[in-house]
């Protein structure tokens, strides 16, 4: 049934791509599935309302026509928003915000030295304004003297606000001073992995040795390190015997160290004893340097004008602003013109409705089975092995934050259960999310399934 439907979809693309641009044949057709297609009825899942309604406005005849030439069939045609195609535009957003012409990984993955760096995220590249000039001023001191001045080097700051860019910046300008040094950049989870995976193998000489010999050491996103407590022993013998031997450690948390729920004071005193330093949101001024600077990099011709009408829109974190370009971008490709008032509002408009719309319970389920990995009939089953009662616990607490159906139906849906089963995995989620960083990406990347913003 499904397959005959996608048969048929595809057969209906082959014509439609002869009829649009290459461009608008990317633009609104690559993301849309085919949900169901018989002789009476053609459903189509779209990604978000606005190209529903972008579609409905300006290519019906176009389609029509095509399912008529591709397959004698006339159904009715309706388009809803779906899951699916939100995640698989979300994909194609996603590579299409790496340039090109700068390799995303600079070195191949080197374990010793952690995670490989990003292309873009280096220091001469960073904007400076008053929400981060002291941070910034800091990163610098620290790669011209190492172990010297700021140590620990400690940034906190919100989400989006440049806090790995930094950090990653730090480690590129410090292995290119000294291509000898050993600069680790490592995600706080891996070091938490690390740990794990060397006391589990009867290895924690090996992992201590590694961590014990490096130079410089970057944790990025400590605060994964509350809640953890054999974790945040083993993090301070590795605190100390680096500090103890003149070498840098930076590290970057979304909140100040005596906020990090749970850390040891121990830890605490460590992280506060050299620069303490915070990001906060850029201002005007600043954001709109930071759209010259990428609109640059894109090669984007756009007038003055109009990045401060996006700077005045997207005030929340820089990660946005350059979502917002990037919409601009494509949509001026798309239409073969530059970019004008009425595209720049076009393209907010895009995100802004990207993240509104009904949710229904199917796409939960949609978005979890896909994060989750588990089927759809599972979830709702009353199977009650480990492996799905997570993700049902999840979809039952974005089903309470998304949609506006009662508990009781809630958990009818899910596995028939009532609504006290309903509170109860809402509130384990809702603890568990603080302790596991894993639990907690997955919750968001449901949410960002869904196309929309997690709710811390
Ligand atoms: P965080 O780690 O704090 O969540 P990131 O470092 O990932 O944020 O930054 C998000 C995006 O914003 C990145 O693409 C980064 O390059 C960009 N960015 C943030 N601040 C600046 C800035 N001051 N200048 C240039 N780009 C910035
Ligand atoms: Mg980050």
């Amino acid at each position: 049934m499904q397959e005959l439907a996608s048969e048929r979809w595809k057969a209906v693309l082959g014509h439609l791509s002869g009829r649009v641009s290459p461009k608008s044949f990317e633009t609104w057709f690559a993301s849309v599935e085919p949900i169901s297609f018989t002789e009476e009825q053609l459903e189509l899942g779209v990604a978000n309302r606005f190209v529903k309604e972008w579609l409905n406005d300006h290519y019906m005849p176009i389609v029509r026509e095509a399912i008529g030439a591709a397959t004698g069939l006339k159904p009715d045609v309706t388009l809803v928003v779906s899951g699916k195609a939100f995640r698989k535009m979300r994909q194609k957003q996603e590579r299409e915000l790496e340039l090109p012409e700068t390799p995303r990984v600079v070195a191949p993955p080197r374990p010793a030295m952690g995670q490989p760096l990003h292309g873009e995220f280096r220091l001469d590249n960073f904007v400076v304004g008053p929400s981060n000039r002291l941070v910034f001023s800091a990163c610098q001191t620290v790669t011209e003297n190492p172990g010297d001045g700021f140590n620990p080097l400690f940034i906190y700051g919100g989400a989006g606000l440049g806090k790995t860019h930094l950090l990653q910046g730090v480690c590129r300008a410090l292995r290119e001073k000294d291509p000898a040094a050993s600069v680790a950049y490592v995600w706080c989870e891996d070091f938490l992995n690390d740990f794990v995976g060397g006391l589990q193998a009867g290895k924690l000489d090996e992992f201590r040795n590694h961590y014990m010999r490096l130079d410089v050491l970057v944790v990025d996103d400590i605060h994964f390190l509350g809640a953890k407590e054999r974790t945040q022993e083993e993090f301070l013998h590795t605190f100390d015997a680096l500090r103890n031997t003149g070498k840098q450690v930076v590290l970057s948390s979304d909140a100040h160290a005596k906020e990090i729920a749970a850390l040891k004071n121990k830890l605490v005193t460590r992280f506060v004893s050299g620069l303490v330093a915070r990001l906060s949101p850029p201002m005007f001024e600043t954001r709109l340097s930071i759209l010259r600077q990428k609109a640059a990099r894109r090669g984007l011709e756009i007038a003055e004008a109009l990045l401060a009408e996006i700077a005045r829109r997207v005030e929340t974190n820089v990660r946005e602003l350059e979502g917002a370009l990037a919409k601009v971008a494509a949509l001026s490709a798309m239409e073969g013109r530059s970019p004008d008032v009425g595209l720049v509002r076009a393209a907010l408009r895009e995100l802004a409705t990207s993240r509104e719309g009904p949710v229904s319970l199917g796409e939960i389920l949609d978005a979890v089975e896909s994060v989750f990995g588990v089927s759809g009939s599972d979830v709702r089953s009353r199977k009650r092995s480990r492996r799905v009662i997570r993700p049902r616990q999840v979809a039952m607490y974005v089903a309470k934050r998304l949609t506006e159906h009662s508990l009781a139906e809630v958990g009818a849906f899910l596995g028939k259960r009532d609504h006290a089963t309903v509170i109860h995995a809402g509130k384990r989620v809702a603890e568990e999310i603080k302790k596991d960083p894993a639990l907690r990406r997955a919750v968001e990347d449901v949410f960002k399934a869904l196309g929309r913003p997690a709710p811390w």
